[in-house]
């Protein structure tokens, strides 16, 4: 049995954003030209694509989605978000999830509970030890989307879901969630704000999605404070950035709060071509992330980890940084290398800058917030 699994549904790539003017809806009349959504089937495609031409398909265990259930839905959002996501989703021109750069098309209601679903499965495969790791490439995305409201193209929040069911149903405790999208992982943050069994970490752009959210001082609330991290990394922040955050935040924080399981919002949105983005990644700074990651589970939790996929939107280069992220988890190098690797190296190699260091060493503090395992209490 391979150790590494992998969730993907043809019907992910079904899911109908429609036309935009890239974030704006489409309205000739108002001068906005019809154009693709940003959220468009294309990359996460071209991700699974690439999986199945490079070989690695065959060597990982694929991991058949189901729709999540009412119950399991429940857990996280609202009956009226539940119920406008269906209704919305039953017109044949769809509707908005809920802050109008949200598309829901014809039937994206049940190809949302389809990836809740995957994820619910992908994380009860790690739970029973049939996997030690495993990468849902599921579609809607859902970090941002809170109990009561989708947003930032999120219908339902999966890994919040799948938190849920881990922990009602699986006998997982603590869950660590290491959000690296460039966008701020408020949805997941929010449904857990007064909980601490979750940590949730976010590594995000400063102030670049949703406006004024994912704060320092964000730190969570009642029986959860401490159990928030951000670090709002300014732009133009480089792997050598993102890896200091790694070592000095991250590790640190998932050291102190010793997860029973680490999931990660995986978006790549901070890939040096994204258009929603402004940071300066590349694919050999997924697959280090993703190492020092494996190593955190390997010392904590028995390896396990599991990864949702969320954002990124260069077509052309995110399916290398998924790659590199799969090729790391399972261990197999397919040979398929980074064509922009001498390209972007420049990029990439921006050594930590003083002002980006100044955040990181901010964001190191809240470290000693972070409830120890004995202090904590699992949630009903
Ligand atoms: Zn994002």
């Amino acid at each position: 049995m391979p150790r590494t699994g992998y969730v993907y549904h043809p019907l992910f790539f079904w899911h109908d954003t429609g036309t935009a003017a890239g974030l704006a809806p489409a309205n000739p009349p108002a001068g906005i030209q019809p154009l693709a959504h940003f959220e468009s089937p294309d990359t996460k495609r071209r991700i699974h694509e690439l999986v199945h031409v490079s070989g690695l398909l065959d060597n990982l265990a694929q991991i058949r989605p189901r729709p999540a259930t009412d119950e399991e839905i429940l857990r996280v959002h609202t009956l009226g978000h539940v119920e406008h996501i269906k209704s919305s989703s039953a017109h044949p021109r769809g509707g908005d999830a809920g802050d109008g750069y949200s598309p829901v098309g014809q039937g994206s209601y049940d190809i949302a509970l389809l990836a809740a679903g995957g994820m619910i499965e992908l994380v009860t495969a790690v739970a029973r030890g049939e996997i030690t790791n495993g990468y849902a490439l599921i579609r809607p995305p859902g970090h941002h989307a809170t109990a009561d409201t989708g947003m930032g193209f999120c219908l339902f929040n999966n890994l919040a879901i799948a938190i849920r069911h881990a922990q009602a149903e699986l006998g997982v405790e603590r869950i660590a969630v290491v959000d690296w999208d460039v966008h701020h992982g408020n949805g997941t943050q929010a449904i857990f704000y007064n909980d601490p069994s979750v940590l949730t970490i976010s590594l995000h752009q400063d102030n670049c999605f949703p406006p004024n959210s994912g704060l320092l001082a964000e730190n969570g609330e009642g029986d959860g404070a401490g159990c928030a991290i951000n670090v709002p990394l300014p732009p133009g922040t480089g792997s050598a950035g993102y890896q200091y955050a790694m070592d000095e935040v991250v590790i640190p924080a998932l050291n102190r709060y010793s997860p029973d399981m680490i999931l990660v919002a995986s978006g790549y949105d901070a890939n040096v071509l994204d258009p929603l983005g402004r940071q300066m990644l590349g694919a050999s700074t997924y697959a280090t992330l993703t190492a020092t990651l494996m190593d955190a589970a390997d010392r904590l939790c028995g390896g396990r980890l599991a990864m949702a996929h969320e954002g990124g939107y260069a077509a052309s280069y995110v399916p290398f940084c998924g790659l590199a992220a799969l090729e790391t988890l399972s261990g197999i190098r397919t040979g398929i290398l980074d064509p922009l690797a001498d390209i972007v190296a420049g990029w990439l190699d921006q050594p930590l800058l003083d002002h980006q260091r100044k955040v990181i060493d901010a964001a190191a503090w809240l470290v000693a917030n972070v409830p120890l395992p004995a202090a904590a209490t699992t949630a009903a």
